[in-house]
């Protein structure tokens, strides 16, 4: 699940979900398109931004 500040759909079967207060991109074609908002918004998040290279 890669975290972003602004979902984007992939490709055609990308289904954007709204549950609560957090939005996720649901693909059921390719894994690696899943994306998750809504935990941002945070000094630490940043952070994490600039100490990992790789986004699960
Ligand atoms: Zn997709």
């Amino acid at each position: 699940m890669r975290h972003v500040s602004a979902l984007k759909k992939l490709c055609r079967f990308c289904q954007t979900i709204r549950r609560g207060k957090n939005v996720f991109v649901y693909c059921k074609v390719n894994a690696r398109h899943k994306q998750k908002q809504g935990w941002v918004s945070s000094y630490y998040y940043c952070y994490y931004l600039n100490n990992s290279k790789t986004l699960i």
